[in-house]
């Protein structure tokens, strides 16, 4: 558990470069540092037909500066992947069971986490990532 405040400065020191390292620095990503509801370190909703997207970090699962950052990642590959985001609702809006989308969103978001965390080991893997790390 850490300071919310302290958790916000972090943010707002590695947000910038995260932004640009993933390749999103179109996109009006909005970060608040607060309690998820679910038990969780952080969560991310975004729309890309208007590249907006809204990322919350929980200081109650923050550990340390390096958890931040990790998480702060993970929410912003989210934002990388959401370009899926049209499929899904193009499902929603064709399937009208409700069964039905409950097992779709739970393929979806394994498929979508599985995703997401290919992506963090290979920057995990790569010098790029390691450069941005260590500056
Ligand atoms: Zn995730």
């Amino acid at each position: 558990m850490m300071e919310a405040m302290d958790v916000r400065a972090i943010v707002d020191q590695h947000a910038p470069r995260l932004k640009k390292a993933i390749g999103i620095e179109r996109w009006d990503v909005r970060i608040t540092v607060e309690r998820c509801p679910e038990q969780v370190k952080g969560q991310c909703e975004a729309d890309p037909r208007y590249m907006i997207a809204e990322i919350q970090i929980d200081p109650e699962h923050a550990e340390d500066e390096d958890d931040v950052v990790k998480t702060l990642r993970h929410e912003m590959l989210h934002v990388l992947v959401s370009q899926f985001e049209v499929y899904r609702a193009a499902v929603h809006h064709l399937v009208d069971s409700e069964d039905a989308l409950n097992a779709i969103d739970e393929v979806w978001t394994f498929a979508t986490e599985n995703v997401v965390h290919n992506i963090e080991t290979a920057l995990d893997q790569s010098s790029y990532n390691l450069d941005y790390m260590s500056t």
